[in-house]
């Protein structure tokens, strides 16, 4: 799939979706066409990652933008560090 910068919409990486498992790092997401360099540090923390283009973070700033990232197909929820499941505690017997 594609990362699309939320702030200015560019395509700016490939990505697998199944590799969308906190904490992120820059070397999960590739170049857009194979031969060309990762468009992030493969080492850096993606809290540290910046759109190319327009040099914003490509989740935006917003509070709860770090919940998903926007790609070719819609925005994409990232899976949840543990420390964030607390927040949503199930309170429902048999609820998925
Ligand atoms: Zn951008």
């Amino acid at each position: 799939m594609i990362l699309r910068c939320r702030l200015c919409h560019a395509a700016i990486a490939a990505f697998d979706p199944a590799d969308l498992t906190p904490p992120l790092t820059g070397a999960v997401f590739g170049p857009l066409e194979p031969g060309f360099p990762p468009p992030f540090d493969p080492e850096a923390s993606f809290d540290d990652a910046r759109c190319p283009f327009c040099r914003h973070h490509p989740q935006g700033y917003a509070p709860d933008s770090r919940d998903s990232l926007e790609s070719d197909r819609g925005p994409l929820p990232v899976g949840q560090p543990a420390i964030r499941r607390e927040a949503g505690k199930r309170t429902r017997k048999g609820g998925k």
